[in-house]
């Protein structure tokens, strides 16, 4: 039992809970207390459920694309019968916020499978004719575009937004034929063994969704290697990335990896400073463990003062403590090691000669894995702090003078996930976003999207992107069938053309 729920800690493999010989604890973040032992898994693990992807996939291939439009929608119900529990573990396993669970993400889970589910069904109506006159073969014929699955995916996920993330893959990867074997995080492996059950409960096949828990190398690294995978969808950290990237090489498997970022939020001296300031302060939601947060706060010189009063009242004003408290604002980070990790990053750069104007430190009054929302200035653009990602509640404060070097210094990582500019000019904000190396670019708001809308990142913010009909892209084979006008058939033996 998790928080009063009953959870399963078996993986989910061929349509049966299948135990390891192994099993490994999973603590709250909120209070470091033990709430579940862990089926362990390993090579042994990883085969057998992609051998049952495999196993399903052609029938689920096969299954018509109303039906398998029906059973997401059948999956989405089961989500939002289940809200309150699926919040409620959620928030026990990976500390994010109970209302933001219940408000914001389930209802977030069960949307992504209605909209993959209906977006399935629109799909395909992109037939045309060559027009004449065409240049070499193609005068008059028609071209059908199919969508095919494309096979087995493999589906890896982070702890910071554990069910809202792995949706995001499953309910693309499901409606377009696939059959999938998803590995949560190892700290947060709970909502997945849930989503398991409700999936088999709203009628999914045998095989067509398949968990695996345990830890990256042991139960992630062999799932990536497998050369029974079509696809691999990772959501994770750039050292990840480069290892899964390597396994795929060898079986030259597609991969779409949505990584870490170091996002600019830009405020120029025309935004109205209460909303940029507001803006600003919710780069601390989630504890900051949110991989689109724009970290590095770039502020035009003139408005400097009068933008950091308003964003410190307002940090100030933060509720931090249990997520499952309603008046809470940040929650704990996710681990004793994660949180010893952000105050390394915090240390170095004030014994790097960075200020502190909030924060600095882990919240000695809460206990556990609590870490205060951080302010640092008097940051050089090239320290660690500046490029780095720390995923944690710390911000750094830069200036700029013109809309040059506000793009420079914005520019100036190795990333490229999103960027947020606060800014009261439509011409400019044009203009900088043009100019912006990112995958999102938000004006005046932050952590919209439309699932419609392409994601993902830039540089070492990622590979490829998600949503809309580039999910699609990327989980089939697309294929063209060129029909000519008149049906000629060749005589035996007579030419061809390849
Ligand atoms: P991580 O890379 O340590 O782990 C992610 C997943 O990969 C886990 O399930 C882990 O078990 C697995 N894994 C680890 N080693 C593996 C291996 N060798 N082979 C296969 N799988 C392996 O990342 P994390 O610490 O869990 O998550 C934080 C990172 O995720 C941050 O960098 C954050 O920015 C990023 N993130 C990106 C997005 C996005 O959409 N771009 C969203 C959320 C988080």
């Amino acid at each position: 039992m998790v928080a009063g729920v009953p959870v399963d800690t078996r993986h989910w493999i061929g349509g049966r809970r299948i135990a390891s010989a192994a099993t490994y604890p999973d603590h709250s973040p909120i209070d470091g207390a033990p709430l579940a032992e862990i089926a362990r898994g390993g090579p042994a693990e990883a085969k057998a459920a992609v051998a049952a992807a495999g196993e399903a996939f052609p029938g689920w291939a096969a299954t018509p694309r109303t039906e398998r439009a029906r059973l997401l929608h059948a999956v989405a119900d089961g989500v939002e019968a289940r809200l309150e529990d699926l919040a409620a573990v959620e928030t026990a396993d990976n500390g994010a916020l109970l209302r933001s669970h219940r408000r914001g993400v389930m209802p977030r889970v069960a949307h992504n499978l209605r909209f993959f589910a209906d977006r399935l069904l629109a799909l395909g109506h992109d037939d045309f004719t060559t027009p004449a006159p065409a240049s070499g073969t193609g005068r008059g014929h028609t071209n059908h575009i199919d969508w095919d699955p494309a096979g087995p995916c493999v589906l890896i996920t982070p702890w910071n937004a554990p069910l809202m993330l792995a949706s995001w893959k499953i309910a693309p990867a499901l409606a377009a034929g696939n059959t999938v074997v998803l590995k949560p995080a190892e700290w947060t492996p709970l909502t997945a063994s849930l989503f398991a059950d409700i999936a088999a409960e709203a009628g999914l096949p045998a095989g067509v969704l398949n968990v695996v828990q345990g830890y990256g190398a042991e139960a992630g690294a062999p799932l990536t290697a497998d050369p029974d995978v079509r696809r691999i969808s990772f959501t994770g950290s750039v050292p990840t990335a480069r290892k899964i990237a390597a396994a795929a090489a060898a079986n030259l498997v597609p991969t779409s990896f949505e990584l870490g970022g170091k996002s600019p939020l830009l405020v120029f001296a025309d935004a109205d400073l209460e909303p940029a300031a507001d803006l600003a302060v919710e780069q601390y939601d989630n504890a900051g463990q949110v991989c689109l947060a724009g970290t590095r706060l770039l502020v035009e010189e003139p408005v400097r003062d009068a933008f950091l009063e308003r964003f410190l009242a307002k940090a100030r004003a933060l509720t931090q403590g249990d997520p499952r408290d309603e008046a809470t604002d940040i929650g704990p980070t996710i681990h004793p090691d994660h949180l010893a990790r952000i105050d390394g990053f915090v240390r170095r750069a004030l014994d790097d000669g960075a200020r502190a104007l909030l924060g600095g430190g882990p919240h000695d009054g809460l206990g556990g894995n609590y870490y205060r929302p951080t302010l640092l200035t008097d940051v050089a653009q090239c320290s660690e702090i500046v490029q780095e990602e720390v995923f944690g509640p710390v911000l750094t404060l830069q200036t700029f003078t013109t809309e040059d070097e506000a793009v420079a210094l914005a520019n100036d990582t190795r990333f490229g996930l999103a960027a947020t500019l606060a800014t009261g000019d439509r011409a400019r904000a044009d203009r900088v976003a043009a100019r912006l190396v990112a995958g999102t670019v938000w004006v005046n708001c932050f952590f919209v999207r439309d699932l419609a809308a392409p994601f993902g990142g830039s540089r070492a913010s990622g590979i490829g992107r998600e949503g809309g009909d580039w999910s699609f892209d990327f989980y089939c084979d697309l294929k063209n069938t060129v029909t000519a006008k008149h049906t000629v058939t060749a005589p035996i033996g007579g030419p061809r053309h390849g």
